[in-house]
């Protein structure tokens, strides 16, 4: 069982068995609404029939063909699809199965780029403390979360990381705190030790896993300026906010601050099948293709179920959704409401702050011993109650279907009151 307490998990198992909407059923047929859009990724909320008609019809059609050396229309219409909503000149789109696989992705085009300048010895990395880059060794070398390396090994060489964003003085800020621009200058400090041999710079917009850190007026713009001004290239992982969580396509058109790369994955296909995309600028793309030798592979890097039709057929059908139900749209008009139910919880004592930006909210708590007991205990009882939400360490996350109404959004404010309350 992947980050569960396996031993009290066989001990109590909790078994979904069918979901529809915001809503799941368990296996003793309990209704479970989904606080979390599972994974942050069933934005369009559960089993929608276009997606699977869609797929289904993909089955009969073209089940399978390899994506190296050959290629498929409708892998090159998501591509447009997607490069018409990413901001920028960030137009070309390379595949991968899953968030991890899109920031290996994203870190190796970086190192690539450099080098096909003739800048081969930028091959330091950049993340943040407190980040979630996935799993892989790379992201998680890059990552900051300290309980998620330290079984691990050390990782990749050449990995540094600047300062996260949470600050106590900015503890109940809804949405962007205005004091903490000057954390960005830390990539400076590196750059001081480091000098030119930095190759990228790997950030959340606003980082999910750990909690929900939303980041301070002038944060990301200063990141952007800094890396011009070194040669840095920004990475922006948009895993958890691509796809409207914020309000806008994704955090990049929230912040207006626009990366060289970006990374998506979870709700490209509504979570039901596994992709990610790496999203590239022009000029990124262009110098890795023309530096390689004429006729020969450019880039020695993908995956046997890159752009794998299915998984293509899912992500058209969902794009169109959100195109058709304009839900990034709908997000910016929830989130007021959203983020108005979750700061209501403000005064209870054993919630230490509140943050969120659009449809993503997280919620800390003081401990209870050990770090993530209490967070724990907390998950368990609001699924006896009927919610279903993440936690990590001792912070909750809170992230519904871009598709939920109001009542939703006020029996999950009532859930979560009723149960830190008796805390
Ligand atoms: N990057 C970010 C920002 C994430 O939040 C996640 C997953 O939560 C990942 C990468 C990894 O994605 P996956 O679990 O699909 O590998």
């Amino acid at each position: 069982m992947p980050f569960t307490a396996n031993r009290d998990f066989k001990i109590a198992p909790r078994l979904q068995t069918r979901a529809e909407g915001v809503y799941y059923w368990n296996e003793h047929g309990d209704k479970i609404l989904d606080g979390c859009s599972g994974l942050f990724n069933v934005a369009a909320g559960h089993n929608r029939p276009e997606i699977r008609e869609a797929v289904y019809r993909q089955l009969g059609e073209l089940d399978y063909a390899p994506h190296f050396q050959l290629g498929s229309p409708d892998s090159f219409e998501l591509a447009r699809q997607l490069s018409e909503i990413t901001p920028g000149d960030l137009n070309h789109i390379f595949y991968t199965c899953s968030g991890s696989d899109a920031v290996e992705t994203s870190l190796k085009i970086a190192l690539a780029y450099h080098r096909a300048r003739g800048e081969s010895h930028r091959v330091r990395l950049v993340g943040r403390e407190r980040a979630y880059h996935g799993v892989n060794f790379g992201g998680l070398s890059v990552s900051g979360i300290g309980r998620n390396k330290e079984a691990f090994g050390v990782g990749l060489p050449g990995v540094h990381h600047i300062a996260h964003t949470w600050l106590p003085e900015n503890r109940f800020t809804k949405e962007q705190p205005e004091y903490g621009a000057h954390l960005a200058n830390d990539l400076e400090r590196l750059v001081q030790t480091c000098g030119d041999t930095i190759a990228a710079c790997i950030v959340e917009p606003v980082a999910g896993s750990t909690g929900v850190l939303v980041p301070p007026k002038g944060y990301l713009e200063r990141l952007r300026e800094i890396c011009d001004l070194h040669g840095i290239l920004l990475i922006f992982d948009e895993v958890i906010t691509g796809f409207g969580r914020l309000g806008a396509p994704f955090g990049a058109d929230t912040f207006s601050v626009t990366p060289d790369l970006m990374t998506m994955a979870k709700a490209i296909t509504n979570g039901c099948l596994p992709m990610g995309a790496v999203a590239t600028k022009d000029s990124i793309y262009k110098t890795i293709t023309e530096a390689a030798d004429e006729g020969l592979i450019e880039l020695f890097h993908g995956y046997t179920q890159s752009a794998a039709p299915v998984v293509v057929a899912a992500a058209l059908a969902t794009q169109e959704i959100y195109r058709r139900e304009g839900l990034f749209e709908r997000a910016q008009t929830m989130a007021p409401i959203f983020l108005d139910a979750l700061f209501s919880l403000k005064g209870l004592p054993v919630v230490t702050d509140i943050r969120g930006y659009g449809m993503l909210g997280g919620i800390d708590l003081a401990p209870d011993g050990k770090v993530g007991r209490r967070g724990h205990q907390v998950y368990l009882r609001l699924y006896e109650a009927g919610l279903q939400i993440k936690s990590t360490g001792d912070a909750l996350m809170i992230a519904p279907p871009l598709i939920v109404e109001s009542s939703h959004i006020e029996m999950i404010a009532e859930n979560l009151k009723k149960v830190l309350s008796a805390i």
